[in-house]
């Protein structure tokens, strides 16, 4: 093997290693099948991650991913915009609308804070979440961040950030089990947490 032929591959492992739980073994072994079973596949791999990467984009209002400026919910004008739900992922506004528990709108922190790494505030869309609220007034905000201990560690930091507005603040009950992420809980449990929330402030 030549040695242009050997830093490709390294450059491919090293490029994988991006992916959450991929191990330089992990990448190893994908970059073999990869180069040996599918050069179809990593073709595709490639144009797709070129057109995602060109296309998605954070929707204007509430951050979460989009093509265009704003999100379907966003665009969407039956939904009540006094209510604004604050998620950590994408993937928890998919599971609050399968619970049918919210017509409201959302802000998608994209992160949350983790307490163990120094709370690094910078994780977060914060600087969004305040120019929103500044710029669209809303009567409750509804803090939904997973049970877990970064949950609580940025349900904690959004509290103190929203106490400067006038919305009504609230939280999902608790009655989930601590340590629950959001996307995990099935649609019923969902929606009680939801209708039972408490007041924050
Ligand atoms: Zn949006």
């Amino acid at each position: 093997m030549s040695t242009k032929q050997v830093d490709a591959f390294s450059r491919l492992t090293n490029a994988l290693k991006v992916l959450p739980n991929v191990g330089p073994k992990t990448a190893q072994r994908m970059a073999y099948e990869l180069l040996q079973h599918q050069r179809q596949g990593a073709e595709e791999l490639v144009e797709a991650i070129q057109a995602a990467l060109l296309q998605v984009q954070h929707c204007r209002l509430c951050n979460t991913f989009c093509e265009g400026e704003l999100c379907a919910i966003c665009s969407d004008e039956q939904r009540d915009t006094k209510r604004l739900m604050i998620v950590q992922m994408p993937v928890d506004v998919a599971s609050m609308e399968s619970a049918h528990c919210h017509d409201g709108m959302y802000f998608v922190l994209m992160g949350q804070v983790n307490p163990a790494q120094g709370a690094d505030l910078q994780a977060i869309a914060l600087d969004k979440l305040v120019t929103r609220l500044q710029h669209h007034e809303v009567d409750e905000i509804i803090i939904a961040t997973n049970f877990t201990a970064e949950g609580d560690a940025t349900a904690y930091v959004l509290a103190q950030l929203l106490a400067e507005f006038p919305a009504k603040v609230t939280r999902l009950a608790r009655g989930m089990p601590l340590g629950a992420e959001l996307e995990y809980i099935d649609a019923g449990t969902l929606a009680q947490a939801v209708y039972e929330r408490r007041n924050v402030k």
